[in-house]
């Protein structure tokens, strides 16, 4: 029986991403972290399987482009990755073990909201 509810990654999504928010994705993907969501709507999205691994392999130089915007809240998810050249798209890192309130902010800098 269908669930009510079944989360879709649609490619349009994916292609409407910044390219340095492809990169976080193509990077989590070779690492076996999986896109498994994706919207627009409520917020424009894509979402990991798991909060870890993300950013393994990506350079420096595109880690100085990405903020970290800690959610924190169950009702959601863990946490977002922004860029802050592109903010109409964010990456989302779901919960995925009891501890993950305590993953540190994956060494980006906080997102700026108050701009
Ligand atoms: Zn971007």
């Amino acid at each position: 029986m269908a669930s009510p509810y079944t989360p879709q990654v649609l490619q349009d999504h994916l292609d409407a991403l910044c390219p340095e928010l492809q990169a976080v994705v193509v990077d989590a993907i070779a690492t076996g972290n999986p896109v498994v969501e994706t919207w627009r709507g409520f917020g424009q999205a894509v979402r990991l399987r798991s909060p870890r691994p993300v950013l393994t392999a990506t350079a420096p130089s595109l880690e100085a482009a990405l903020r970290y915007r800690p959610v924190n809240d169950f009702h959601y998810w863990l946490g977002e990755i922004h860029c802050v050249h592109h903010p109409e798209w964010c990456i989302v890192l779901p919960y995925a073990a009891p501890d993950d309130d305590r993953l540190p902010g994956l060494g980006l800098s906080p997102l700026q909201t108050d701009t």
